[in-house]
């Protein structure tokens, strides 16, 4: 495929975009390099490459083939000018607030993020002298009013973590632009196949690429993607980018690099320095899981509808939160927004409570019990005991992950095989 092939759906897209057959040996596949460094043509070279007049690979901590392959589909599929990799999705999130904030600048979040995310914004973020305010997104005004001078993000999911709530982004975004502030989309529930959160005014989407994007449990990969639209240059309030950098001779990224800015900055400073680097092989196990992402996340979406109908109609369960239920108050929101189905996501809240919580996840035979979500199997786990155990129950709750609620990863198996488990784990859990 060509550098620019306008009009290729995104089908064509998840299997060729960034790739073409390799120069070397015409290998089809994107080879796995396997490298640390490259060779420099002679000083020169390494010269200009290391000044950022060139762009090419120095040593694989910055870019490595195999990544950039992926770093351009992504971008490609999220409909970004640009894309970072990284070692996590975590990693991705301190990536792309790296450089916005600086000591006593705070970003401003949704409370319904997945659990890890809560505890690196609330706790640990605080190292760096960096601070989160946890606003109700479905409260604009709160949001809006949340937001002070020393601002620099505005931070959601589309689709959060543990599942059913979905994010107003146009609303949020406008809220983010009127303050002159980049708005941060974490799309790793929904992916770009159901929501590509920039046509709806985000700056930067990132992903847990461990999830849907890789799509089978064997990896974890982060990215950044940068919209490009952003300008870093007109508040003064993002002087990493648009004010001479040190380290590069006085280099400005922004006035340099453009719309580019933003991807530079994250390769030349981010990785060169926080070093949270992806290495080839996850990105080869990635590239392969998104060469089937629509086909998945279809499967994924029409498991969970069948699922979450055939629970909700359930006497043992007292909820639901899958937004494509008619009963979500976030079905009107996710029909505009996610016309393709809101994925396999969601929770559901058990009349026996904590107890037969535990009893079910332990009852279930094809559903397994693990800290993940996104696979090709279902998975199901019990938040409160788990991904949010560090949090309060306040705070449990206000994510949406009480202690009477279990977390539910709709596979791609047949539909009615998973029905018939929870049917079974269901008998025990309320004997
Ligand atoms: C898993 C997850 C993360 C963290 O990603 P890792 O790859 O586990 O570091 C962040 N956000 C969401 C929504 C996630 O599901």
């Amino acid at each position: 495929m060509t550098d620019d092939a306008p009009g290729y759906g995104f089908d064509t897209l998840q299997v060729h975009a960034g790739a073409r057959p390799d120069p070397a040996t015409g290998a089809r596949q994107t080879p796995i390099y396997q490298t640390t460094a490259y060779v420099f043509r002679d000083a020169d070279h390494a010269a200009a490459l290391f000044n950022l007049q060139e762009v090419g690979y120095i040593y694989s901590r910055l870019t490595n083939p195999t990544v950039a392959v992926l770093q351009e589909r992504m971008a490609t599929l999220e409909g970004g000018v640009g894309a970072v990799c990284c070692s996590s999705g975590h990693a991705a999130q301190i990536m792309a607030l790296f450089p916005l904030m600086g000591p006593g600048l705070n970003v401003v979040v949704s409370t319904r993020l997945y659990g890890g995310s809560i505890t690196q914004f609330s706790q640990t973020i605080k190292r760096f002298g960096w601070s989160a305010r946890f606003v109700d997104f479905d409260d604009v005004e709160a949001v809006a009013a949340a937001i002070d001078d020393d601002t620099r993000a505005v931070f959601c999911e589309s689709i959060a973590n543990p599942g059913g709530y979905v994010t107003d982004l146009p609303a949020i975004a406008a809220v983010a632009d009127k303050a002159g502030l980049p708005l941060i989309v974490d799309n790793t529930s929904a992916t770009p196949y159901l929501c590509k959160p920039i046509e709806h005014g985000a700056t930067l989407v990132v992903h847990s690429m461990t999830k849907y994007l890789t799509g089978n449990g064997t990896v974890t990969g982060g990215v950044v993607v940068d919209s490009g639209r952003f300008d870093w240059s007109a508040s003064g309030k993002f002087p990493s980018l648009s004010e001479p950098e040190p380290a590069y001779h006085g280099l400005k990224f922004h006035e340099t690099f453009g719309n580019l800015a933003f991807t530079f900055h994250s390769i030349a400073i981010g990785l060169r320095d926080l070093g949270m680097t992806m290495n080839p092989q996850a990105a080869h196990y990635t590239l392969m899981g998104i060469e089937t992402l629509s086909l998945r996340m279809q499967r994924h979406t029409e498991n969970a509808q069948k699922v979450a109908e055939w629970l909700e109609a359930d006497p043992r369960i007292a909820a639901v939160t899958y937004a494509g239920l008619p009963s979500s108050p976030y079905h009107d929101r996710a029909a505009r927004l996610f016309p393709k189905g809101t994925g396999g996501l969601f929770t559901i809240a058990l009349k026996g409570g904590y107890a037969a919580c535990v009893k079910l996840v332990e009852s279930l035979e094809l559903f397994s019990h693990v800290a993940n979500l996104g696979d090709t199997r279902s998975l199901v786990i019990h938040s409160a005991s788990t991904t949010h155990r560090q949090l309060t129950e306040e705070q449990q709750i206000a994510a949406g992950a009480g202690p009477d609620v279990v977390r539910i990863s709709i596979g791609i198996e047949d539909a009615d095989d998973l029905i018939r488990d929870l049917d079974q784990a269901l008998a025990k859990a309320t004997a």
